[in-house]
């Protein structure tokens, strides 16, 4: 299957800041980042970026970018806010469209369980909304919002690199959840070598010999007969 992971906004998005400066596209590339490598241990996972870090990505430009590849799901990754100050409303919210198509709206539950469980943050729960990366996608559509930037605690959270893998891991979860998503086989590499310098090793010695030429003769016979062999001679 085809997934499409949107991190909202870009770089030099006006706005989309913490009050002390924080880029909320910063936040959302790493997690993305981070739930594309997750994503790509499973089995017929093809993961695809809607944003890029060179450039603002407009929301029409990603939209097109999904139905043209035809993803089967579209996740748009954020953080929130509320107001422009500091203020104290916190937790995670998920949104899928108003229409609430019934994929989206499980896939939806299922990925915001997974981020109240691992963040230990307010369930703020699903909700509709008109937003154009839910409207404009002809696919599964579903947008998260992982804190609120307005919020100091939440802001601490979603700056730590912990916290943005924990996001990932449980936006990966969810997703692994409603599409039944299996881990590629491993790997395993043949170590023959290995194995066999742990097995014994049996040396056979033959003698003593009091004549020379007795033992000089059990030499030969045994070289020609293809053995590696020595003699040692003890006083
Ligand atoms: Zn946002």
């Amino acid at each position: 299957m085809k997934i499409m992971l949107d991190a909202g906004h870009g770089y030099n998005t006006p706005g989309k800041r913490s009050p002390d400066g924080m880029r909320e596209y910063e936040f959302n590339r790493v997690v993305a980042n981070e739930t594309k490598a997750i994503l790509e241990t499973y089995k017929d996972v093809v993961i695809y970026f809607s944003h890029s870090d060179t450039k603002d990505v407009s929301l029409q430009e990603r939209t097109d970018k999904a139905n043209r590849l035809a993803v089967d799901c579209f996740v748009s990754i954020h953080a929130n806010a509320y107001g422009t100050g500091w203020n104290e409303v916190s937790g995670i919210e998920t949104y899928i469209y108003t229409s609430k198509p019934k994929i989206a709206s499980a896939l939806a539950d299922k990925v915001q369980k997974n981020l109240v469980v691992a963040t230990g943050l307010q369930d703020r729960g699903v909700k509709g909304a008109g937003f154009h990366v839910l409207r404009a996608t002809k696919m599964t559509a579903i947008l998260v919002e992982c804190g609120f930037m307005t919020n100091k605690e939440d802001l601490k959270l979603l700056r730590s690199n912990l916290y943005r893998k924990t996001c990932a891991e449980a936006i990966a979860k969810g997703l692994r959840e409603q599409y039944q998503l299996q881990l590629k086989p491993k790997v395993t590499i043949p170590t023959p070598e290995k194995k066999n310098s742990s097995l014994p090793i049996y040396k056979v010695i033959a003698g003593p010999f009091t004549e020379k030429e007795t033992a000089e003769n059990l030499l030969m016979k045994l070289k020609e007969d293809g053995f590696q062999a020595s003699m040692l001679t003890e006083k």
